[in-house]
């Protein structure tokens, strides 16, 4: 394995931190609401846009750079080190705009991908529903066709920025006859449109970020189907694999997150000594620090497997299962270091380091869920990396 970056890749990196230096906001401003973030988060993308660096690895003729895997990792890399924050149109510019890329009509490019970018329009994905998720298959929202449109009725659920969105992709049941996975199609819906309902549900961090999505007699141009009829499910292969790979962001976000619980436990007393000097306590930042490396490593490989063979591959489960659980122990460590202060909220005088914590440790609880859970990580881990046979 050859863990250094070409002189170009230097390069790369160079130009971005001289850029991130000039404009990462030096104080980013606590949101009183969530409505207030996403505007701040919206201005945020419009900046990085104007310095061509969103969607990079998308190919030059539609606004990207035509990155590299590597050069794109490095982004990311480079954007959780500045602290800068997370762009807000994550869903278009991560799933939505190399599906659209891969599998979209020249009018659905057109029409969406430079807005994507922009963060012009802000997009959310319509897949799960209350009884198909880890198996998607069983989705039960339906699509008929009637004249030059399909009807769309049915439920969607956990639909992350729903309320703040103007499309969807929309994964409906076409062909209720066919096998599970053969008779469902993918559409682009107006969120705007009559027919939709977004209600949105409270986390127990207290934010409303995903939402309940009830679509009723919802009209869709039969121009908006991306692909072919009745074939969306291998197009949504390609929004989903898209989710899956490395996650750099999270290793540097983990690694800043370390180093913060490395001086909360010299600065925390406990039994009238420093709680670094207690030896278990030294024992599990230990095993934190150990298993942040670990992440790095399995990232390394599964940027490795994407440079060989152009697809992670079932070792990217590997990276989501481990950073998603390294990261609840490390959470866990932190609440056992700052003790009953560490559960309070921020706005609590008496919350240790302003509540930040006790939202990060209730906020990773989704890890181990969003972009598959980890049962079904460790099920693709034993039947395609290990060969075991299929579970029922
Ligand atoms: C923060 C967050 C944001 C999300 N955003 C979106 C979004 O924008 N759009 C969207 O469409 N979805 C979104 N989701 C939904 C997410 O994709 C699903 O929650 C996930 O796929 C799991 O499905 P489920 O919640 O229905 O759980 P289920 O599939 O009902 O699983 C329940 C439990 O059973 C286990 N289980 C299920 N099947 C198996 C099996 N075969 N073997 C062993 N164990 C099994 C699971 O691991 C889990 O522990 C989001 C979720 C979260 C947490």
């Amino acid at each position: 394995m050859d863990l250094s970056f070409s002189p170009a890749e230097e390069a790369f990196r160079a130009e971005l931190r001289g850029w991130l230096a000039a404009n990462v906001p030096k104080q980013i401003p606590e949101p009183q609401t969530l409505e207030e973030e996403v505007a701040f988060l919206i201005d945020w993308q419009r900046k990085l846009f104007s310095g061509r660096w969103v969607g990079v690895h998308w190919p030059d003729e539609f606004g990207g750079r035509g990155a590299s895997i590597v050069e794109n990792y490095i982004l990311q890399e480079e954007l959780a080190r500045t602290q800068a924050p997370e762009i807000i149109g994550r869903i278009g510019v991560n799933l939505v705009g190399p599906t659209l890329i891969r599998h979209g009509t020249a009018a659905q490019k057109q029409r969406h991908l430079s807005k994507i970018l922009a963060a012009d329009e802000i997009w959310c994905q319509l897949f799960s529903e209350p009884n198909a998720g880890s198996d998607l298959t069983a989705l039960r929202c339906k699509a008929e066709r009637d004249g030059d449109d399909f009807v769309v009725n049915g439920q969607k659920v956990w639909t992350s920025y729903a309320q703040f969105a103007r499309w969807g992709i929309l994964l409906a049941r076409t062909d209720p006859a066919a096998p599970k996975a053969k008779g469902i199609s993918f559409f682009i819906v107006d969120m705007h449109g009559p027919g939709i309902s977004v209600r949105p549900l409270k986390q127990m961090t207290g934010t409303e970020e995903f939402n309940e999505v009830f679509l009723e007699n919802v009209r869709v141009p039969a121009e908006n189907l991306v692909g072919e009829l009745h074939h969306g499910w291998e197009i949504a292969q390609t929004t989903l694999s898209h989710e899956r790979g490395t996650s750099p962001r999270q290793l540097v976000i983990h690694r800043i997150l370390l180093t913060e619980l490395l001086r909360l436990a010299h600065a925390t007393r406990r039994d009238g000594a420093n709680a670094a000097a207690d030896p278990l306590v030294r024992q599990r930042l230990a095993q934190a620090f150990i298993e942040v490396e670990l992440t790095k490593l399995h990232n390394w490989r599964t940027l490795t497997g994407l440079l060989r063979h152009g697809k992670p591959g079932p070792e990217s489960s590997l990276v989501k299962l481990f950073w998603s659980e390294m990261s609840q122990r490390l959470h866990d460590t932190a609440m056992a270091i700052l003790g009953t202060h560490g559960q309070l909220m921020k706005g609590d005088p008496r919350a240790a380091a302003a509540g930040r914590w006790q939202r990060s440790y209730l906020y990773y609880r989704a890890a181990s869920i969003f972009a598959g859970t980890s049962e079904i990580q460790r099920n693709i881990i034993a039947e395609r990396v290990l060969g075991l046979p299929r579970s029922r």
